[in-house]
């Protein structure tokens, strides 16, 4: 989805449009880092075992299980927003999450899997511990 917005952007915005394009594509490696935890395994070639990530992050879903996306948390948000702040060149970046959010956003709703995963870190570990 997110590689159609690159094409839909490109020719209007051209090298911004890729740099949003790359906010949001990178924003999904935390379901790596989100795998490497819950899973403890900590290899590099588990990183580049995207098709393996892949299938479990949909058996998760299933499970319902509580798990922390870290670039998906309210906690990561507020920091980038302050970074936007004082580092302004971000700013395609931040469109780029937001747009990644908002898709997401539409996924969980249409498969109805917005129960499992945990918006904030805080919430997670403080409140709902
Ligand atoms: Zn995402």
């Amino acid at each position: 989805m997110t590689s159609i917005l690159f094409f839909v952007l490109y020719p209007f915005y051209g090298f911004l449009g890729l740099i949003v394009y790359l906010g949001g594509f990178f924003v999904d490696g935390d379901h790596v880092l989100t795998y490497m935890f819950e899973n403890k395994d900590f290899r590099l070639r588990t990183m580049f075992s995207l098709k393996k990530i892949y299938r479990w992050c949909k058996e998760e879903d299933l499970t319902g299980k509580y798990v922390i996306c870290i670039f998906h948390t309210a906690e990561f948000w507020i920091l980038f927003i302050i970074l936007v702040f004082f580092y302004p060149v971000l700013m395609p970046v931040l469109f780029g999450l937001i747009l990644h959010m908002i898709m997401d956003i539409i996924y969980m709703f249409r498969h109805k899997s917005y129960s499992h995963r945990s918006y904030s870190i805080i919430y997670k570990y403080v409140i709902n511990s």
